[in-house]
Parts: C-alpha cells; sequence; structure tokens
C-alpha cells in the first residue's frame, strides 16, 4: 500500500533555460505528475524563463506537446492538462543582458517558496546567480537547483562552488544527482539503518566484496561532441556512481538529516584510495548494427572512454581488505544499474563437499524494475542427500506492496518536491562535489599522461575482456549484465 501524498507548501518556480530538452524530457512531465497525484498545491505556480521570445499561450502550448510525449498517461486526461497549464506562466529572460529581469521581479510573489531551476550550460550559472541577486528577486529563504555536470573538475567546480557562494548560503544550493531520486536508493539506506539484521554483516569481516553497475545500452548518439570531452569517468563515476558507493559503504550517520548524511558520505569519499591504473580498465565500443564510439564523436583518434571497470579499496576499519567493483559503460547489453553485496561464505562448512556452497548475495536494483533481493542458500528439495542451493527472496515493489507500488514517483519528480519542502539530503553538497573531483583528476591524468588508448569492446557485449580478467584475478566474476 502507498502512503498518502503530502501537498507541499504553495511555491513560485522559475525554470531557467524552461525552453530547452531538460525541462521538456524530465522537470515539467515530473512536474506534472506531482500535480497530477495532487501533491502540488492550488497556489503553486511554474514559470519559464528563456531566451525565446514567446507568449505565456505559445509556451503553455509547447508545454502541452511536451507532456502528451514524455508523461502521456497523464497527459490524457484533458482536466488535469488544464489545471496544470493554469498554472504555467513563460517569460523571457537573458541570463546574459538585462532583458525580462524587471518583469521577473515583479511576477515573483513574497510570501510562497521560491524556487530556481538552472538548467541552462554552467557558464550562465554565475550570469543567473548575479542576476538574481542585483535585481533583488530572491529572497532569503530563495532555494537554487543546479543540474550536472558540475564542473569538469576539481578547479572548475571550485569556481563554480565560489561563484554560487557569492549570493547564495549553501543551504540555498541544491545539487541534481538523479540517482539519489531513486526509490531504492533511499531504500538502501531503509535496509542499513531500518533493520537490525544487515548492519552487523555490513563490514569487511562478512562481505567479501561489493559490485556496482550502471549499464547503457545506448550509445553516446547525438551527445558525441559534448560526451566525448567528458568520457565514463567524469560524466558517470565522478558523481552517480561515486554517489551509489558513498551510501553503501558510509557510517550510519546520527539522524536521517540532510548534514548528518552529507558528512558521512564525505568521509566515504575522503576514505577512497586511488586505485593504480592496474586496477582501471577503460574501453570504447566497436562498430556493429550502429556506429562504433570514434564515429559518433567528431575526434577520430580520441581516446576517451565510453567504458570504465575499476577496483577500489576504501581505508577505514569497516572496509579494509573488501574491494568495491565499479563499472559503467555504454552500448553494453543491456539497460541496468545495480548495487551487488557479495557476502563470504560461512567459515566452515559442515556438509560434505560435494553438497556445494553458496555465498549469500544481496542485490539492490536500481534499473529498470527497482526492487532488492537476497540469495539464502537452502537445501535443495527432494532425495539425494543435502545439496545446498541457492534461492531468491525477492522484493519487488510491486510484488510486495501492490501494484500502485511500481508506480513510486521518479527521481526528478521526488529531489523538485524535495526542494519544494527545503530537504537536502538527497543534494550532493559542495564539499562533496570537490572532494570526489579530487579523486578523480589525478586519475584521469594519470592515463593521460600514459598516452593510454582505451580497449575496443563488442556493442552489445558486457564491455572489454579486460574487464572480466580484473575480477579473475581475484577469483571473481561480475554479475551478468544482461
Ligand atoms: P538545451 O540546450 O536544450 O536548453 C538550454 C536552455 O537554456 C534553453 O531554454 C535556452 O533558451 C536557455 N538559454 C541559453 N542561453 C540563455 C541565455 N543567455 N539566457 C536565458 N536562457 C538561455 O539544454 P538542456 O539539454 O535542457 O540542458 C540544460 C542543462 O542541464 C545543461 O547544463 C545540461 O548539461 C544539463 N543536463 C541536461 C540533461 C538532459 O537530459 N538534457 C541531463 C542532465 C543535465
Amino acid at each position: 500500500m502507498v502512503s498518502r501524498v503530502i501537498p507541499v507548501d504553495p511555491f513560485d518556480l522559475v525554470i531557467f533555460g524552461g525552453t530547452g530538452d531538460l525541462a521538456r524530457r524530465k522537470i515539467l512531465p515530473a512536474l506534472y505528475r506531482r500535480f497530477c497525484d495532487e501533491q502540488m498545491p492550488r497556489e503553486a505556480r511554474i514559470i519559464g524563463a528563456a531566451r525565446t521570445e514567446q507568449s505565456p499561450q505559445e509556451y503553455r502550448d509547447w508545454v502541452a506537446e511536451g507532456l502528451k510525449e514524455f508523461a502521456p498517461r497523464s497527459a490524457a486526461d484533458p482536466d488535469a492538462m488544464a489545471g496544470f497549464l493554469d498554472r504555467v506562466d513563460y517569460l523571457p529572460v537573458d541570463a546574459k543582458g538585462e532583458g525580462g529581469w524587471s518583469d521577473l521581479k515583479s511576477k515573483m510573489r513574497a510570501n510562497v517558496v521560491q524556487a530556481f531551476y538552472f538548467s541552462v550550460a554552467p557558464a550562465l550559472f554565475g550570469d543567473l546567480a548575479e542576476r538574481l541577486h542585483h535585481y533583488g528577486i530572491a529572497h532569503e529563504g530563495a532555494r537554487i537547483v543546479v543540474e550536472k555536470p558540475f564542473g569538469r573538475d576539481l578547479g572548475t567546480a571550485r569556481s563554480l562552488n565560489a561563484t554560487l557562494a557569492e549570493h547564495f548560503d549553501e543551504s540555498q544550493i541544491y545539487r541534481i544527482d538523479h540517482y539519489l531520486g531513486k526509490e531504492t536508493v533511499q531504500n538502501l539506506m531503509a535496509v542499513r539503518f531500518g533493520n537490525v539484521l544487515f548492519e552487523p554483516l555490513w563490514n569487511a569481516q562478512y562481505v567479501d566484496h561489493v559490485q556496482i553497475t550502471v549499464a547503457e545500452s545506448v550509445g553516446v548518439g547525438g551527445r558525441g561532441s559534448y560526451y566525448d570531452k567528458s568520457g565514463a569517468m567524469r560524466d558517470m563515476v565522478q558523481n552517480h556512481l561515486m554517489q551509489l558507493l558513498c551510501l553503501t559503504a558510509m557510517e550510519p550517520p546520527s539522524r536521517f538529516e540532510p548534514d548528518a548524511v552529507r558528512d558521512e558520505k564525505l568521509k566515504v569519499i575522503r576514505a577512497l584510495q586511488s586505485p593504480p591504473l592496474k586496477d582501471i580498465v577503460r574501453g570504447q565500443y566497436k562498430a556493429g548494427d550502429n556506429p562504433s564510439y570514434l564515429d559518433d564523436v567528431e575526434e577520430p583518434d580520441s581516446r576517451t572512454e565510453s567504458f570504465i571497470a575499476m577496483k577500489l579499496h576504501i581505508a577505514n576499519w569497516r572496509w579494509n581488505g573488501t574491494p568495491f567493483y565499479l563499472r559503467t559503460g555504454k552500448r553494453l547489453k543491456t539497460r541496468k544499474s545495480e548495487i551487488v553485496v557479495h557476502f563470504k561464505e560461512p567459515p566452515h562448512s559442515i556438509f560434505d563437499e560435494d553438497a556445494g556452497s553458496r555465498p549469500n548475495i544481496l542485490s539492490i536494483r536500481l534499473q529498470p524494475d527497482e526492487g532488492i533481493d537476497l540469495s539464502v542458500t537452502i537445501k535443495e528439495p527432494g532425495p539425494g542427500g543435502m545439496r545446498l542451493i541457492d534461492v531468491p527472496l525477492d522484493m519487488s515493489f510491486a510484488d510486495a506492496l501492490g501494484p500502485e507500488a511500481a508506480d513510486v514517483p521518479d527521481a526528478y519528480e521526488r529531489l523538485i518536491m524535495d526542494v519544494i519542502r527545503g530537504n537536502q539530503t538527497l543534494f550532493m553538497r559542495g564539499d562533496e562535489v570537490e572532494a570526489a573531483w579530487a579523486w578523480t583528476d589525478p586519475l584521469i591524468e594519470a592515463w593521460t599522461e600514459r598516452g593510454d588508448r582505451p580497449v575496443p569492446y563488442e556493442p552489445g557485449s558486457a564491455g572489454p575482456e579486460d574487464s572480466a580478467i580484473l575480477m579473475h584475478r581475484d577469483s571473481r566474476r561480475w554479475r551478468e549484465v544482461g
């Protein structure tokens, strides 16, 4: 059973970049679904702000088209659609000039929550922050939401943080990593800290190793020129995989509160050792039914990786000796994200050798079907003596909690509502982002300096052979991607 939705306080949400791809595909559909679920109060208002000169009605028509495409189920209800569009307004605003700012000021209400979503290139963050301040638009409690990429290295992240800090306090800044908005990610915390069952075992004494996989079946496609300047390390590991690693490895925070959680995550990043390059595998997908990575990007000799796998160690008491294996890549066999905790085998087997032995495995699936399952060893039923097999204790949300539970809000819905509620727990703090870059930069510099080339891999595979070898070296294997 899914609990009742609690409406948030009335708000004015300005989407800078309101005519962009992210607004159309994610932000507006997320808001619309929250509206349909009656979480958005009548007084809520969404103001698109971008360079395009158009009337509010033209913008609403464009929003409606987008909703039909990206929230088709909810968009089928004409009354809901009309009700939502009633709350949508538009204003042409130039982030780099003076046009539109005074009008924006006069539109903003003083007595409601104010949020400004910076859905524009990071180069414009400073211009927006400065003008919001200069025109006296943002009041003291105003919140700003910024998207990834948050810098491309430590230097750029620091300067972005410094720019925002000139006009906003850290408590007003919401850095989105949509992986943190996923239901299962929060469930990871519920499983770890809401049960006595797992936490006593959640350490190097009982955990053999952890695997974190974020596999994508798509290539870099139309984003080739952007992606090629970034690569899997910057685009995925520094943010999404690092966040999943932190939540898996962190110590219990004293409370489920923003700074308590973020302090613990930060400690994990600081304890993360820099792996030797031999523990990192980088790859580029070859051509198959689709073009190769090198054909997808402009640089014919690109050395940017579309796949990365690595073995990491966390230097603290809890995890000493337990490796964390991370991998992520494009054009892999399937789209799948999961965290898999492999427990150790019992210290002594009381059964005959031919009974076999199997370690317990807890897997936390983030996509496609969110859920958690635990493999438990039992006796194979029937005659034939004691033979051990493992069976899943599967907790797919839909099976366990009824069909509506599978219909949980998506990450953007939850995160945007958290912004309005003023809850920063699932957002990255500035020092976390900087610590993650401080760990990432030397590795990128090291392989760039050596002139390493990513190894080619077959599209539709689990990545390069070397990634499997990384595990074989330790007598381990990756879970199947597909
Ligand atoms: P986009 O190019 O589709 O849209 C950019 C928007 O910025 C447009 O609305 C445009 O009018 C506005 N804009 C540009 N210059 C402006 C100016 N001077 N003044 C006012 N408005 C201006 O980009 P996008 O794909 O929507 O991405 C926006 C941001 O979100 C980028 O930083 C991107 O890296 C990030 N992001 C996008 C996605 C995605 O799926 N599209 C995912 C994650 C992060």
